[in-house]
């Protein structure tokens, strides 16, 4: 390989698979992360090791000179929608702006390629569903907005410097390392998945089923789960098509195109743990649109990317393999 790639972030969830799948590929890795919510035993040992925060300038661009960087792939950063509207400055803060510094310490080190996290949440309340990458970009949290103005500041830097870029659009991301070198470790996440492992290990006691009168077919949220292994295999082949590609900058989503309702996603679970959960009906959850399912057609035809671990049930599988790790090894709060 010509370079070594910095994974910023590298020691959170999505980051952590993404050193997997780069290092299963081949790419000499190092990891930025201020380890504010990720985990340094999520880094392998062979991984060269930053502690520090992606706004540094000097400490970046001094680690892309150390290590012959040509390539950031950039997790680090907010992600909590209800946070986002609470404490809206954090996330301009670590989202937008510590970004907006990175992309310059980048151009200035002379880094030429950008994998940068996006979000579904950019689109809003879809209109149009499965929804497409040029649909009408409306977020309704300022999460939403601090990841949009981001792919802003990319396509802008991109036409005036010598610097392309992907934007990845994840849809719900789920599951964890089919080999349990890694998985969703921070504590009080609040996605269906997860909540439905921590019922199924007993560390909670029912599911809460938030809104049944959706318009959808059995009345409950549908979205399009993505296994957190496919979605780092999606940022390996970004990297790749950058690369070949150097002209030419990316925008796409990253999901299945197909969703699963809220029950569906619960019978996966009782039929995987062979358990039946408790689940109670609860109101709507503010913000929550009815269905988010991507359009993903734009990935399947730019790049090499094909799922493999599409499968729910190996999805949920995974996540409560790691659920069961971390409770076994104590590391879960
Ligand atoms: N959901 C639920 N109970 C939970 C968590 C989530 O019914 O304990 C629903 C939520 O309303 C949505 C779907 O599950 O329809 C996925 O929510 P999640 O928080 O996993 O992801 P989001 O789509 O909000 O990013």
């Amino acid at each position: 390989k010509p370079f070594s790639v910095l994974v910023t972030g590298g020691a959170g969830y999505i980051g952590s698979h993404a050193v997997l799948a780069l290092l299963d590929a081949g790419w000499k890795v190092v990891v930025l992360d201020n380890l504010a919510t990720g985990f340094r035993w999520a880094v392998p040992e062979t991984v060269e090791f930053v502690l520090g925060d992606v706004a540094d300038m000097e400490m970046v661009q001094a680690t892309i000179a150390k290590h012959n960087i040509g390539a950031i792939l950039h997790f680090a950063g907010s992600l909590l929608v209800g946070e986002s509207v609470g404490n809206p400055l954090k996330y301009y803060r670590n989202n937008t702006a510590a970004s907006r510094t990175l992309i310059e310490a980048a151009i200035g080190a002379g880094v030429h390629h950008f994998v940068f996290s996006s979000t579904a949440a950019t689109y809003g309340m879809p209109e149009v569903v499965p929804v497409a990458e040029d649909a009408p970009k409306a977020p309704i949290n300022p999460y939403g907005l601090s990841k949009l103005m981001t792919e802003q500041i990319l396509a802008d830097v991109a036409a005036a410097h010598p610097l392309n870029y992907a934007a990845l659009r994840y849809f719900n991301v789920a599951g964890a390392d089919p080999q349990g070198r890694s998985g969703q470790s921070v504590a009080g996440a609040t996605h269906l998945i997860h909540i439905a492992c921590e019922a199924a290990t007993g560390k909670r006691g029912h599911v809460g089923i938030y809104g049944d009168d959706y318009p959808t077919p059995d009345g409950t949220g549908v979205r399009d789960y993505i296994h957190v292994s496919d979605l780092a295999d999606a940022h390996v082949a970004a990297l790749e098509w950058l690369i070949a590609n150097p002209s030419e900058s990316l925008t796409a989503n990253v999901g299945y195109g197909r969703g699963y309702s809220v029950l569906e996603v619960l019978d996966v679970v009782d039929h995987v743990t062979n358990m039946a959960i408790e689940r109670r009906q609860e109101p709507r959850r503010a913000g929550d649109p009815p269905t988010l399912v991507a359009d993903n057609r734009r990935i399947l035809e730019t790049l090499s990317w094909r799922p493999r671990h599409g499968d729910l049930a190996s999805i949920v599988a995974s996540a409560l393999a790691w659920e069961r790790t971390l409770q076994e090894r104590g590391l879960s709060s």
